[in-house]
């Protein structure tokens, strides 16, 4: 039988298998925080990390990921999934992705070609739209994932753990880019699938 001996390990390594992991939840349940923290612990393994959003989401930064309590971390800008196989550098061991739900279908190919190649790849992103309906690519990225994690908010109406997103302005479409301007945290049971009013709490801490 082979046995393997110490002179083996860097090899081994390199030829190690990728994997999916996905960190899914509402607007505000820590995401991007999580994202953020697992890039940084990569690093510190001196870990080469590659990071992409989509380019529709130029919220707060188009060269970072920024997290709604402010962690950032740069990144990429990209068009399409296809463009992250395209800027891939060599010798890059771990892909963050924010937002994946900004990115069409062709993200799940691109998460299982680049877990192929050996690569960790981290997609965060939203699992349901402003209405609750599953928000593709997410469903089918939690599908080939090895490892997912949800994430909770806390709800702004009755402080229990918050799944939904709740748009609290009149727009319409799935895709409507904003934060704590266009939405809430909500549970399911204060959760209205339209449009609502914004908690009144809400508004004061906006104002003062
Ligand atoms: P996501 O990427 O899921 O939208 P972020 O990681 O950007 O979330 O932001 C999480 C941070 O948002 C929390 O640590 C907290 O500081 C802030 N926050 C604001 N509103 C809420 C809320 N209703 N529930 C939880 N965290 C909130
Ligand atoms: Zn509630």
């Amino acid at each position: 039988m082979y046995e393997m001996s110490t002179q083996d390990w860097p090899l081994q390594h390199q030829s190690a298998t990728g994997w999916i992991e996905v960190i899914a939840g509402s607007m505000f349940s820590g995401k991007s925080e999580e994202l953020i923290r697992r890039l940084r612990r990569a690093k510190i393994a001196r870990q080469k990390v590659q990071v992409f959003k989509h380019r529709i989401d130029a919220r707060y930064s188009t060269e970072h990921i920024v997290s709604h309590s402010e962690m950032r971390h740069e990144s990429v800008a990209v068009e399409s999934a296809a463009e992250i196989l395209a800027r891939l550098e060599p010798g890059t061991e771990v892909v963050g992705i924010d937002e994946g739900q900004f990115f069409d279908n062709d993200l799940v190919d691109v998460a299982n070609e680049l877990a192929r190649r050996g690569i960790r790849v981290i997609i965060a992103g939203l699992d349901q739209d402003y209405m609750g309906r599953p928000f593709e690519p997410m469903p089918q990225l939690l599908a080939i994932a090895e490892y997912i994690t949800k994430t909770h908010a806390i709800c702004v109406r009755c402080g229990q753990p918050a799944n939904y997103s709740q748009r609290i302005v009149p727009v319409e479409g799935r895709v409507a880019v904003g934060a704590a301007d266009m939405y809430e945290a909500r549970c399911r049971r204060c959760f209205v699938p339209h449009a609502d009013t914004p908690t009144p709490h809400v508004v004061e801490e906006r104002v003062g």
